[in-house]
């Protein structure tokens, strides 16, 4: 791997996160907050400069780029931008993380030109309370879509932003729909990203119980290979006698910043080195400067992942109170 992208705590950046729009066709209680106000679209990073950041990225070591919104494929021609990305850059990891409901007729074109990889959140199995987390009556979409990508041979990994009180009910039904589906069923930790999203420590249900639980329920075994990374961020387990996995994430309780290999890029074009911090470095200027452009941008990338911080000691210190304050569906997750 490349040197460049090393920080002064020895770890080095591998994966970049864009965020294509802060724009959503969902309200989640957890991500967006109340009073949204949206990136003008002048200011959201062009495709064509998407594509020039990810060509500088690559020189610089990127093996793996995941593209997140708002919801993505609200954004026009999105489909047809990841098919191009992913025929530009074929060695390369090209993942999409999307709530599904948009996906359903890109499906079979995407997986048979490389994007073979697809987060999907779902973060209920109960329809109605899908529609009060999320606003929206939408989940047979979701569901429909989530067997679609299956049919397809894609790999998925379904995501549940794991909440007391919303969904710690529903493990046996989660364990379930993984047994009985070649998936991974995640939970992440409820972060304190974003304001008037309702966080507070009592509403995170905490990975140690989630595994507690599901292994009060079936037989889990740490998977081997990928999902279970050393020192990565999910652990993940075989269901015995099952199709799928289970999986937690624990940035809250059991960080993993020692091992975080991500930048982030927003759709307006600001780098963030770390998703506990609301420090940004404004790259759309710079890159759309006549005399500065790419090798200008390629410095800042460069100077602020050497400084890329250890998000769990914002953490401690903001302990009780959200560490970031803009809305996660500006970040992109
Ligand atoms: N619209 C897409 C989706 O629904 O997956 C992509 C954007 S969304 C911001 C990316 C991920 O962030 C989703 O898996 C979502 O559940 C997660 N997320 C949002 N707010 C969160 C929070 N406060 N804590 C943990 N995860 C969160």
């Amino acid at each position: 791997m490349h040197k460049l992208l090393e920080d002064n705590h020895g770890r080095k950046a591998s994966y970049m996160r864009i965020s294509v729009t802060d724009r959503c066709n969902l309200r989640c209680t957890y991500c967006a907050g109340e009073g949204q106000e949206f990136v003008p679209h002048s200011d959201i990073l062009r495709y064509e400069e998407i594509l020039e950041l990810m060509d500088m990225a690559t020189r610089l070591g990127m093996v793996k780029f995941r593209f997140t919104g708002g919801e993505p494929f609200v954004r026009k021609g999105f489909a047809d931008f990841l098919i191009a990305a992913a025929a530009r850059f074929p060695g390369v990891d090209m993942c999409v993380t999307t709530n599904a409901t948009l996906i359903g007729e890109h499906v079979d074109r995407l997986a048979s030109s490389g994007v073979r990889r697809v987060n999907i959140s779902l973060d209920t199995l109960d329809p109605e309370k899908f529609h009060r987390v999320t606003g929206f009556d939408k989940y047979d979409v979701v569901r429909a879509n989530i067997d679609r990508c299956l049919d397809a041979g894609m790999v998925v990994k379904v995501n549940a932003v794991a909440m007391k009180g919303i969904n710690d009910g529903e493990l046996p039904g989660f364990i379930e729909f993984a047994r009985s589906r070649p998936l991974d069923m995640r939970f992440i930790e409820f972060m304190p990203v974003g304001l008037e999203t309702g966080w507070s420590d009592h509403s995170v249900w905490k990975a140690e119980d989630i595994l507690a639980q599901a292994s009060a329920l079936a037989e889990l075994v740490p998977s081997g290979g990928e999902g279970n990374v050393p020192g990565g961020p999910a652990r993940t387990f075989d269901i015995v006698g099952g199709q799928g996995r289970i999986g937690v994430i624990s940035p809250y309780t059991n960080h993993f910043c020692n091992t975080c290999n991500r930048l982030r890029v927003t759709s307006d074009g600001n780098l963030r080195t770390c998703l506990f911090s609301d420090k940004v470095y404004r790259l759309r200027k710079v890159l759309r400067h006549p005399r500065l452009g790419i090798p200008a941008v390629e410095r800042i990338i460069l100077c602020a992942s050497r400084h890329k911080p250890m998000g769990y000691k914002l953490l401690e210190r903001m302990v009780g109170q959200g560490v970031c304050k803009t809305r996660m569906a500006s970040i992109g997750g």
